[in-house]
Formats: structure tokens, sequence, C-alpha cells
């Protein structure tokens, strides 16, 4: 099934298109003190690493704008500011260089201090990116609709869609309306996708442990998707970043949207045969691989009843028996392996027969 793709208005983030016929682009957020400006710009080496297009930082006050000029200025990929409560820190992390500003409109300041905000945009050519969440819309929608429901966030988007374009004609930004429901976010977004032309970013906010959020934002994410809607992606998740980017870029492989140049671990499901620890085993050789950017698949499996046969689907197959581990490679039955040796036997396959070849 061939995913066909809303068309909205093209905007660019820093080298990254957004919206129009580009690809759906991965995003996520730094988790470090922005006043930290070497262990955030670590975070996002990793991140861009792991394949993020996009990154966002916090900009809660004005140390964090002065880390984040050096942060820009360093980052191989575009970064955007994420600016609430105060509308000077936009316009100073716009002074700074920031790619693209993400405000607030219902925690900013209203309008003339949205009007500030794009004014500054406007002279230094960048995108804002317009978010509006369930948690903190305006008091006068909530009156008017009782609740942050589906209508009502997209009310608000549209309110300040208006305000932008027809008000301050400017049409350089895009849009998110997040809720921590998914259903919700599903519905707010297809609502304001069917009346406007904006980019969207979409989104589970505050979905929830990297369990649960994780099949939150895939059950939201893949629902909008599939529709046709969504720009650029975010999966918020409680972990380091580099796993919610590995997220929304499996999630748009599994859709078809984007081709993964990674390591694909397959684990078998576990069952009272099961002779080995499947689970510690795939997590650690996934952790080992997170960086590699080759399509290798490696399966994982727990006994020998059907685990030959899924290994031999795998570029490399592991089999646990009861001693000892049977290798696969490319189909072929290679050798055994002794439990402790397997990681570094695994490591030291994959180096010698698919990264140097
Ligand atoms: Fe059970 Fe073996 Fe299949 Fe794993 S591979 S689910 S242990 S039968």
């Amino acid at each position: 099934m061939e995913i066909k793709r809303r068309e909205t208005r093209k905007i660019f983030v820093g080298n990254v298109p957004v919206g129009g016929d580009a690809p759906v682009s991965v995003q996520t957020m730094t988790k470090t003190f922005t006043h930290h400006k070497k262990k955030t710009l670590e975070q996002i080496k990793k991140c861009h690493s792991a394949g993020c297009d996009i990154i966002r930082v916090a900009v809660p006050d004005e140390k964090s704008v002065r880390s984040f000029e050096w942060i820009k200025k360093n980052s191989p990929i575009p970064v955007v500011a994420d600016i609430h409560f105060n509308y000077k820190l936009a316009i100073d992390s716009i002074s700074a260089g920031a790619d693209c500003v993400r405000i607030n409109p219902g925690n900013i300041g209203g309008e003339r201090a949205v009007e500030m905000i794009v004014k500054r945009a406007e002279e230094a050519g960048i995108p804002l990116r317009i978010g509006v969440n369930a948690g903190s819309l305006e008091r006068d929608v909530l009156e008017k609709f009782g609740s942050p429901s589906p209508e009502a966030l997209s009310f608000s988007a549209e309110k300040w869609c208006r305000f932008l374009e027809e008000k301050l004609g400017f049409k350089n930004f895009k849009v998110s309306i997040k809720s921590t429901d998914p259903m919700t976010t599903v519905r707010a977004n297809i609502l304001f996708s069917s009346r406007t032309d904006a980019p969207l970013h979409i989104g589970i906010t505050e979905s929830g442990t990297s369990f649960s959020g994780g099949i939150r934002s895939a059950v939201g994410l893949t629902i909008l998707l599939s529709s046709g809607i969504g720009d650029t992606i975010r999966v918020s998740l409680p972990t380091h970043p580099v796993f919610e980017v590995l997220a929304g870029i499996h999630i748009l492989n599994s859709l078809g949207l984007r081709g993964f140049e990674g390591v694909k671990v397959i684990a078998c499901p576990v069952c009272g045969r099961c002779q080995v620890n499947v689970q510690k085993i795939a997590d650690e050789i996934e952790r080992r691989t997170i960086f590699i950017k080759k399509p290798i698949t490696v399966a994982v499996m727990g006994c020998v009843v059907n685990g030959p046969g899924e290994a031999r689907f795998a570029d490399i197959g592991v089999v646990g028996g009861k001693n000892s581990f049977l290798l696969y490679i490319q189909g072929k039955k290679v050798k055994k392996v002794e439990p402790r040796d397997l990681l570094k036997t695994l490591m030291k396959v994959m180096e010698e027969e698919f990264l140097k070849k």
C-alpha cells in the first residue's frame, strides 16, 4: 500500500526541507541542561549519527541563549530553540543563530509577543513552529469548548495560523498539535490538516515510559502518517534522545516512508523451549550496533526448534542451544560459539564479513 502524502507548503529548517515533497524528517530534543554546552553538543552529535535530521534545544534563560549560540555554531544539524513564557528569549535565540524557534502562543504572551517574534524571524529569514498543546490551551478556547478536545486544539491552531498569515502576512511556519492521548492528537491533526496547507510536526506529547510511550507514539503516528499527514516527527520518550530518533526511524521504515540503513535486530518472542537469555543478548547487540550505518539483519533465536529456519533469512543468525550457540552467516551454519564468546564473535563477524567488504 503506497501512502499518498497530503500536500503542504514547504519550509526549510536550516538546510532540511519540511513539507511539500520533502521526505518525512525525524527530530528529537536534547535532554541535558543547555548551559552545559559541551554535553548538549555531544548528545546532538550522537543523535546525528543515529539519523536525526533536526534537533531541538530548550532555552529557558539568558544563560542558555549564550550556550545556544555556541551549540548552533558547532552542531552538524539544524537547531531549533524551544521557548516558553518569555518572548525575549525567542528574539535573542534568533539573534544567536537559531534555525527555527518553537513557541507556544498559549503561553508566550498573546498576539503582541507573537508579532514581535514573527518580525524578528522574518528579518532573519527563519521559520517558526507554532506549538499547540492540550496542557496549555488559551483560557477563552477552553471556555468555548469545555475541554482540550480535538475541535478545541484544531480551533486554537487555526486561529494562530490566521493571525500569522492574514494579519502579519507570515507563512514561514509549521504547526504542531499535541496531546498525551493518541486519538485526541490524531483527530485534532486530521481536522486541522483538512483546513490548511501548513506543514505539520506530529507526535504524542509526554507519551509515557519507553515501553508504553513507544506504543502510544507508534499508534498515533502510524494512523496519521498512513493517512498522509505529518511532515516531520518526534517520538517523545523519557530515554536518551538517540532512542527517540531510532523509534522515529523504525516507525517511518515500517510504513515504507524511510529506508533504514542500520542493524535490524530480530528476536524470537521466547517460549518454554528457550535455552538462552534472548532479550539480554538482543538488547546488547542493538546497543553495540546503534551507530552502524549498513543494512544488516541479526536474528537471535532461543532454541533449535524454529531457530535455524528463522536464522537462515537473516544476515547473521544466532540460535541458542544447551551449552553453546549455533552461528549462521547468510543462511549457512558456520560454527558453534561458547556463550562467553558470543558478543565478541558476533561483532568480529559483522566487522569482517559485512563492514570491511
Ligand atoms: Fe520458542 Fe525456540 Fe521459537 Fe524462541 S525460537 S519462540 S524459544 S520455539
